[in-house]
């Protein structure tokens, strides 16, 4: 935390580690193309607010002609979602990602924050995420909570709108099946070609551990053994997104050594880990004992629709009757420029038809933890997702990210819909003969 006397003598622009890099920022030739991909800009029509705006203030502050504790420069990097729409469109390669998570690791080293939400951080992004064991108790505990028909007697009783609990339970899908603990299950092909490493994730791991499976098992149908390396931990990209460098630094070097045995890909089935795994380069690239390692990992780094995409798989021959849109991740579709693979999977299911929603780019509010701590935007594009999803003739919607799957399905319900959100993988392992692993919960 900064003291008084800190405060006092700070320069007005960046200073210490994770600066906004100045070529970057330069790169901007404010043409304004990247406004209409941008989320934010489309609901308040506010320059600032637009990625352009971000920028400027972000050289603004880089020449001293704007405080870094300037309030309105705070709102603008918090506000963003970091959902990178602006990078993909624009023309001259401006990597808007790394800027806005150092504009914000500046905040967080410099801005003091109250007692209360720096408890607040502690108990809901240090504690958790800090390891996985950690994760798995709190999960198992939640799992519990849902199967025993606790968490719909609460609901009716209003006690969680008391505690001011009712938004994160409502975001909770059914966990059903327990996590999938990394080093404890694996999957051969019968005639294996290829080897891969599973990255488990946090979330996916403890919450979605289903998805995992089924990754599994599609990839080991196509003659590929997965193993899912031990001592692997959350992959960090919350805590970049929310400038805490220093611990998404410690956990970006845990991983790196957990998957150094051996050159196997490196298998993502969550689109927001996916992207994070692939920036450990940039992340450690100061960092003179892990940044060519960090460089080596990234490059073996693949989402599972890119890694399947690109092979030629065995036909899946049970026909998933119904129709399905796709929701595309941000962080899939924008920061990793993946969008005609998932799109590729889809077309292989018999019986699957794929009716494109208007804007499936377009974030669906989830970004980290943006539904949780900005909820009115959040909500106002999660409701705008709900109608282009109601103006398709799917059943289903699909997508390949655990926080949009949350942001979608409590989207959908408060339009009143309950219908299933699926990861792409799902679908191919239940077209491959997979049960599908859906569950309603009690109440
Ligand atoms: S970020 Fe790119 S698209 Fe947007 S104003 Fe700058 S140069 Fe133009
Ligand atoms: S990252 Fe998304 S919300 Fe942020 S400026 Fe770019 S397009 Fe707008």
């Amino acid at each position: 935390m900064v003291s008084i006397k800190e405060m006092v003598s700070r320069p007005l622009g960046y200073s210490g580690p994770d600066v906004p890099d100045d070529d970057l920022l330069r790169a901007c030739v404010h043409c304004g193309m990247c406004l209409p991909s941008c989320p934010t800009y489309r609901l308040t029509g506010n320059e600032a607010s637009s990625p352009r705006g971000r920028l400027w203030m972000m050289k603004a502050v880089a020449d001293e002609r704007l405080d870094l504790l300037d309030p309105e420069f705070d709102e603008q990097m918090y506000q963003c979602l970091n959902c990178r729409a602006c990078e993909a469109v624009c023309p001259s390669g401006v990597h808007y990602g790394p800027l806005v998570e150092a504009a914000r690791a500046q905040l967080e080293e410099h801005r003091p924050r109250p007692a209360w939400q720096r408890a607040a951080r502690k108990v809901g992004m240090e504690l958790p995420f800090a390891d996985i064991r950690r994760m798995r108790l709190m999960v198992n505990a939640l799992r519990l909570y849902q199967r025993t028909g606790l968490s719909a007697l609460l609901r009716r009783t209003g006690l969680l709108r008391l505690v001011r609990m009712e938004t994160l339970e409502a975001m909770l899908p059914p966990i059903v099946e327990p996590p999938l603990v990394s080093g404890a299950e694996k999957w051969t092909a019968e005639e294996a070609t290829d080897t891969a490493h599973l990255f488990n994730g946090c979330v996916m791991s403890t919450v979605f551990p289903h998805v995992n499976r089924a990754a599994g098992r599609v990839m080991a149908h196509n003659g590929v053994s997965v193993d899912v390396p031990v001592a692997q931990q959350c992959c960090g990209a919350l805590h970049v997104h929310a400038g805490m460098m220093d611990e998404a630094r410690r956990l970006a070097r845990i991983n790196i050594d957990a998957f150094e045995r051996g050159d196997a890909p490196v298998i993502v089935t969550a689109a927001g880990c996916g992207a994070a795994l692939k920036e450990y380069g940039f992340l450690l690239k100061d960092d003179p004992k892990y940044a060519e390692r960090a460089l080596a990992f990234s490059e073996r780094v693949r989402d599972v629709t890119e890694y399947l995409g690109s092979r030629d798989l065995v036909p899946p021959t049970h026909p998933v009757a119904g129709t399905v849109t796709y929701q595309e991740p941000c962080h899939l579709a924008h920061a990793q420029r993946i969008t005609s693979e998932p799109r590729k999977l889809l077309s292989l299911v018999p019986g699957l038809t794929l009716d494109e929603m208007k804007e499936s780019s377009l974030c669906c509010g989830s970004a980290g933890i943006y539904n949780i701590i900005r909820k009115t935007m959040a909500d106002e594009l999660g409701d705008r997702k709900a109608a282009n999803i109601a103006a398709t003739s799917a059943g289903t919607v699909v997508t390949a990210n655990p926080g949009c799957a949350m942001q979608l399905r409590t989207s959908l319900r408060r339009n009143g819909t309950d219908m299933p959100v699926r990861h792409i993988v799902e679908i191919l392992d239940e077209a491959y003969g997979g049960e599908p692993r859906m569950a309603n919960l009690p109440g």
